[in-house]
């Protein structure tokens, strides 16, 4: 194979090796936890911590109702046992059972209140349950996709770095290095065909002893502009 051909051959695999990685480095970015799964296995902890924190103070609330009844149990005691007589001292056990029957009656209250709270919680926390159960499910599927994408990719480099690596191997090195230097200087394009005697990488008209210098094919030959080298198919 002609020199230009040969280098046309190269840029082509190298080509795809770059197609190749990009893809794989997007692949991989994809890899690994996604922003909806975290927030959604947030929420779930957030939940349960609401209502750890409700059913902790479900348990005050609940002690503040005993004691309000205990309280009063015994302030009635008193008032109805007969053992207290006097009118004076009746009237103040009176009025202590009417304030505790309303002390409890406005703990009971909290603790209704409170326990509708839960209730709700409960129920967010079902919700955010099952959400994440979804999320997570979608997620393992995406997963798996990617990990075999990422694998097919691998073996598809390994298979395009085998091919550059014997198509390389028939170059000169010192044009090699041209090639390298070209292909970094002009974003990959280190070889450009001509097309109606123009430079497709510049679109310039080549002079006549360079268009013939190419079509021989065996010399490398540069574009006088943009010094690609230039290939004739
Ligand atoms: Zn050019």
């Amino acid at each position: 194979m002609a020199i230009a051909a040969e280098l046309h051959a190269l840029q082509e695999i190298d080509s795809a090796i770059d197609v190749a990685r990009a893809t794989l480095a997007a692949v991989e970015e994809q890899l690994g936890e996604t922003e909806e799964l975290t927030a959604a296995r947030a929420a779930v902890l957030e939940h349960r911590e609401v209502l750890r924190e409700l059913h902790e103070s479900q348990r005050d609330i609940d002690w503040q109702v005993d004691e309000a009844r205990s309280h009063l149990t015994a302030v009635e005691g008193k008032l109805y046992g007969g053992t207290v007589r006097n009118p004076k001292e009746l009237a103040g056990l009176n009025d202590d059972a009417s304030m505790l029957k309303g002390q409890l009656r406005r703990r009971e209250d909290e603790l209704l209140n409170h326990m509708v709270k839960v209730e709700e919680e409960e129920a967010a926390l079902r919700e955010a349950e099952a959400a994440l159960k979804e999320v997570e499910g979608r997620w393992q599927g995406e997963q798996s996709d990617r990990l075999g994408q990422k694998q097919r990719l691998e073996a598809e480099l390994a298979e395009l770095e085998k091919s550059r690596q014997a198509q390389a191997g028939s170059i000169d090195g010192r044009v090699l290095e041209l090639y390298d230097v070209l292909r970094d200087r002009r974003q990959g394009k280190a070889v450009v065909k001509v097309e109606r005697g123009m430079c497709q990488g510049c679109r310039i008209s080549l002079p006549m002893s360079v268009l013939q210098k190419t079509r021989s094919g065996f010399d490398v030959v540069q574009c006088v502009s943009c010094e690609r080298i230039l290939y004739v198919s």
